[in-house]
């Protein structure tokens, strides 16, 4: 398991959210604004819906043969001078990491944002032996300095407005009364970084793909932080979960095409680095040592298992914003490393099917989530697996799988549920005013607190069905 369970209730940790009046402000601006420039960008990208179904064709025949593309991509790696490492679970992961940065006696490690080192509570771990880990990535760099995690996937900082961050970097940097203007923040932000960069001996990485066929590791952002990890510190170290892997080059521009439109609506990002093991004979510029941490944790047990899809995912955040429960409670309220919908499926894979008791029912099953992801990937189906899973082993609480359980047997039967209709509709009758019933008493109740329900029909289908025919 790579994290502890969350004890507070997701009831809680939602009202909570739905109270804070910063967060809905923070979150409406930038979900609205992420939503139109995406659907902007497929607008005039007429090949986009024809090179999303080549993207998950790439991925499923991907995984098909994960261990022989893993194989290449390994062999390439060290032909060009770099190390690759296995890491079954996240502590295996987090060790590598630690050994490396013992080894080569590193003091500072600057880091590009990585979900997969977030996955692993790297920086911690980093803490704990005395290399202090720095965020370049500007929505990392906020959070580190607020003692906080990522609340989305690529925008980290998402839940905190302009003037949130202004009285943050006043406090934290030493800089009182600084404006709530984003580019004077920014450009704090780079004079704080640029000394780490130049200092740090440690440069921590993710990685969006890597290209099996040549041996490259891709970094897909906007800051140019990515390019200055890669090349500036003496030792480079990418942390990546096993599926990133792709077969070439040519299947790296069909991704390329699709993730930045999906993420933030741009063409391409700003930067596309491509890593090709460490430096060689002269060359100007790039770590002497480089290492990939190659991370299961989960992951491959699910190749076989009903949560497979997931591992098409790129990471680009898109579900999250079109998400109507993300976009009202935001990130932190799910409570673990990957927030949204496909945050509560990769939750699963990670930590195991209770991680998610409560979070596999924080969907609507709308499917605006399968809509907008790139690669298609069917969340709303993988929820109901879970829901499904959660209900058998046992996991959901005892009243709700006996009100399941009946419903199910009562909804097989057609004597049962007539004669349940007809009971219903006279049992109801205290509670119902103008057609709808908006408070039921004792354990019902908890239904009504949040939602009325229509009243039983007078009649029913059945009944008026049989008049007709
Ligand atoms: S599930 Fe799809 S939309 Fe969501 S982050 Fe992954 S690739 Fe993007």
């Amino acid at each position: 398991m790579t994290e502890p369970l969350i004890t507070t209730p997701l009831r809680e940790r939602a009202a909570q959210a739905l109270g804070d009046r910063f967060l809905h402000e923070a979150l409406d601006i930038a979900t609205t604004r992420f939503i139109a420039l995406r659907r902007d960008a497929f607008g005039d990208f007429p090949e986009g819906e024809a090179l999303r179904d080549r993207a998950r064709a790439i991925k499923e025949a991907t995984l098909q043969r994960l261990d022989a593309h893993l194989e290449t991509l390994v062999a390439n790696i060290e032909r060009l001078g770099g190390h690759v490492h296995f890491a079954t679970t996240a502590e295996e992961a987090r060790e590598i990491v630690l050994d490396i940065a013992r080894r080569t006696g590193a003091r500072m490690a600057v880091k590009s944002k990585s979900m997969a080192t977030e996955e692993i509570h790297l920086n911690d771990a980093l803490q704990a032996i005395g290399v202090t880990p720095v965020e370049t990535d500007l929505g990392e760099y906020i959070i580190q300095l607020a003692h906080e995690r990522p609340s989305h996937i690529i925008a980290p900082a998402i839940h905190k407005t302009k003037g949130q961050v202004a009285e943050l970097f006043s406090r934290e940097l030493r800089r009182p009364g600084l404006p709530a203007d984003p580019e004077v923040l920014t450009k704090i932000a780079r004079e704080e970084l640029r000394e780490k960069f130049l200092t740090a001996d440690l440069g921590i990485t993710g990685a969006n793909f890597a290209v099996a066929d040549t041996g490259t590791v891709v970094l897909v952002t906007n800051e140019g932080n990515g390019r200055m990890v890669t090349s500036l510190p003496r030792v480079h170290v990418a942390v990546m979960g096993v599926e990133k892997v792709i077969p070439s080059m040519t299947d790296l521009a069909v991704f390329l095409a699709i993730l930045a439109k999906s993420a933030t609506g741009q063409k391409l990002s700003v930067y596309t680095t491509l890593v090709q093991g460490p430096r060689r004979p002269g060359e100007l510029e790039g770590p002497d040592e480089f290492h990939l941490v190659l991370l299961d944790n989960g992951r491959v047990a699910q190749l076989a298992g009903p949560l497979r899809e997931s591992l098409y995912c790129l990471r680009c955040g898109a579900c999250l914003n079109v998400c109507p429960v993300y976009r009202q409670i935001g990130g932190h309220a799910y409570g673990y490393t990957y927030p949204g919908p496909i945050g509560i499926l990769l939750t699963a894979m990670l930590n195991g099917p209770a991680s998610v008791r409560d979070l596999s029912h924080a969907s609507s099953l709308c499917g605006a989530c399968a809509d907008a992801c790139p690669v298609r990937i069917d969340i709303p189906r993988m929820l109901i697996e879970l829901r499904r899973e959660v209900n058998v082993r046992g996991i959901a609480p005892r009243s709700e799988r006996i009100v399941f359980k009946a419903l199910a047997r009562l909804l097989r039967s057609p004597t049962l549920y007539r004669l349940a209709a007809r009971i219903g509709r006279a049992a109801q009758r205290p509670f119902v005013s103008d057609g709808r019933i908006r408070a039921l008493p004792s354990f019902f109740g908890e239904w009504t607190k949040t939602r009325d329900l229509p009243s039983i029909a007078a009649r029913t289908f059945q009944e008026r069905w049989r008049d007709l025919s």
